[in-house]
C-alpha cells in the first residue's frame, strides 16, 4: 500500500505513521525527519534548509520533490510506503503522481486548540526520535526517552512564532490537497483528536473500508 498521511502540524501524523508502519510493515518516510537528519549531518541540503525549518516555512518544492524521489528509488519501498509530510503542496502532489502514484490518502482531522496543545508539550529523542508528550505522554524519567535513555529536546520549530508560521503555511498551500485528493477519489478522513491507540483504531478500519 502506497500512503500519504495528511494534515496540519500537529495532528499526529509522525506518531500514527510510526504505528501504522509498523502494522503494515512498510518504511515510513518524513520528510521532516529527512530534512532534520540532513541538518544535524551537516550535509550541503541541510544548510540549504536550517534556517528555513527554524522558522517553519516551507522548504522549496525542487528540494523537497528531489528528496522523495531519490527516497523512493531505494529498495525498501517495493512492498509501499507511508509519506508523513509530504506532499504539501500541489506541485509536490502532481510531482509524486509522476514519482509513484499514491493508493490512499489519510486526512487527519484536528481542531486548532489540540494541535497547539499538542505542539507546545512536544519532545523529541535527540537519538531514536521517538516522540513524547509533557501532559499526555510523558517519559517514564523526565527528560530521557523511555526507549533509548537518549536526551529529549524541543524542536526549533515548536517555538510559538514558528508554530504560527506552520499553521499559516499549512492553510494556504498543504490544506488545498484536501479537495485535489478528494475529486481524486484517493481520500479518507478520520477524527486526530483521540489518543494514539484510539486514532490508530480508526485508521485501521478506515483503510479497511
Ligand atoms: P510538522 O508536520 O509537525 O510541521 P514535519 O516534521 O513534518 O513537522 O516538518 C518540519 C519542517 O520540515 C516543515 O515545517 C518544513 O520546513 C519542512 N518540510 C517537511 N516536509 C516538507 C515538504 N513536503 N515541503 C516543504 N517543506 C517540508
Ligand atoms: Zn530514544
Amino acid at each position: 500500500m502506497k500512503m500519504v498521511f495528511l494534515g496540519p502540524p500537529g495532528a499526529g501524523k509522525g506518531t500514527l505513521a510510526a504505528m501504522a508502519s509498523e502494522h503494515l510493515s512498510i518504511p515510513h518516510i518524513s520528510t521532516g525527519d529527512l530534512f532534520r537528519a540532513a541538518i544535524k549531518n551537516e550535509t550541503e541540503l541541510g544548510k540549504k534548509v536550517k534556517e528555513i525549518l527554524a522558522e517553519g516555512r516551507l522548504v522549496p518544492d525542487d528540494l523537497t520533490i528531489a528528496l522523495v524521489r531519490e527516497r523512493l528509488a531505494q529498495p525498501d519501498v517495493k512492498n509501499g510506503w507511508i509519506l508523513d509530510g509530504f506532499p504539501r503542496t500541489i506541485p509536490q502532489a502532481e510531482a509524486l503522481q509522476q514519482i509513484s502514484p499514491v493508493e490512499k490518502v489519510v486526512n487527519f482531522d484536528v481542531e486548532d486548540s489540540v494541535i497547539l496543545f499538542r505542539l507546545t508539550g512536544r519532545r523529541v529523542c535527540k537519538s531514536c526520535g521517538k516522540i513524547y508528550h509533557i501532559v499526555t505522554m510523558p517519559p517514564k524519567n523526565e527528560g530521557i526517552c523511555d526507549a533509548c535513555g537518549g536526551a529529549l529536546y524541543i524542536r526549533s520549530d515548536d517555538q510559538e512564532s514558528a508554530i504560527k508560521t506552520r499553521l499559516e503555511a499549512y492553510r494556504s498551500l498543504t490544506a488545498p490537497l484536501i479537495q485535489w485528493y478528494g475529486e481524486r477519489s484517493l481520500l479518507v478522513t478520520i477524527d486526530g483528536a483521540g489518543k494514539p491507540d484510539d486514532v490508530f483504531q480508526i485508521f485501521v478500519k478506515a483503510i479497511k473500508g
